[in-house]
């Protein structure tokens, strides 16, 4: 059994704020993230982590792209992150609760950054990138999985990742959601196989799927940047304090809605911008 991704009671009661809460009730967001050259998938994923709701993101870049991060950004922190050493000594502060690795950053830098990550225990989003960093030597990296953490491969990063339940998806003898389901199970985290139709998955066996037909399909999602931006949310939702199960069911679904008030014209940087109309809508 699996439930289609609909807006529930829950959900909506999850994402309210209290009026009490002070910006640190509502988590800090760490997104490591961008190399020269995709500075944009790393600005697009923290724009989307405080646009969902994080009291604070942080955005981890190389050196280099400081002075480019601070001419775009304002209410998003900036810091250098030179090395896995440095990514420690930032967790020593316990008000960093969520971790978004991956978007534009570069293989070199995942391959140092995804263990030392990983190692952490924290609530974290591993995408783009990150996935590609497991391709070399799985193994050690699949033993350090842990269940705080999702994973948002799209089909392509899960043949990587998985290349015999890849082989059934595309043969056509494994659907969508057994896939993510025995990726789930396999390497102990919520996997959120990306597509046409997201399937999502947690190792306990729940599963939760968003279908890309009917009225509430967005096929312009399928544009540079737009997998950024879905990393983003589910980390600023992990800072919130959503599970990750949770965090990627409901940012599948905020995703899409913050999309559907666009059409084929849609570019990325619309999607974080939207989401405000989208929380607006749900009181
Ligand atoms: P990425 O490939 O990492 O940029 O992620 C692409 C995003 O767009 C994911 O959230 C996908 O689920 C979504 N997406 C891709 N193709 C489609 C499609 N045809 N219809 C709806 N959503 C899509
Ligand atoms: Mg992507």
């Amino acid at each position: 059994m699996f439930r289609q991704i609909t807006l529930t009671e829950e959900m909506r009661s999850r994402l309210a704020k209290s009026p009490e809460a002070h910006k640190y009730d509502h988590g800090h967001a760490l997104i490591l993230a961008g190399s020269p050259g995709k500075g944009g998938a790393a600005r697009l994923a923290a724009r989307a982590a405080l646009r969902v709701g994080a009291g604070l993101v942080t955005l981890a870049c190389p050196q280099i792209s400081l002075a480019e991060n601070a001419a775009q950004l304002t209410a998003i922190m900036l810091t250098a992150l030179p090395d896995a050493y440095s990514l420690r000594g930032h967790f020593q502060d316990p008000r960093l609760n969520a971790l978004c690795l991956g978007p534009g950053l570069g293989l070199p830098r995942a391959l140092e950054m995804v263990p030392a990550a990983l190692w952490l225990r924290r609530p974290t989003v591993l995408d783009a990138d990150a996935l590609t960093a497991f391709t070399a030597d799985p193994g050690p990296l699949f033993n350090a999985m842990h269940d705080q953490t999702v994973i948002t491969p799209h089909q392509g990063e899960f043949r990587r990742l998985f290349p015999d339940l890849a082989q059934g998806l595309e043969d056509g003898s494994l659907p969508r959601v057994a896939a993510a389901r025995q990726a789930a199970a396999r390497i102990n985290c919520t996997v959120l196989l990306k597509g046409p139709e997201t399937a999502i998955a947690h190792p306990s066996g729940a599963a939760a799927v968003h279908s890309a037909t009917g009225p509430r399909a967005a096929p312009w999602l399928a544009t540079a940047g737009s997998g950024d931006v879905l990393a983003g949310i589910i980390t600023g939702l992990m800072a919130r304090g959503l599970t990750p199960f949770e965090a990627a069911c409901t940012g599948t679904w905020l995703h899409v809605e913050a999309a559907l008030s666009f059409g084929p014209g849609l570019i990325a940087e619309d999607l974080p911008e939207e989401l405000p109309k989208v929380f607006r809508a749900l009181n």
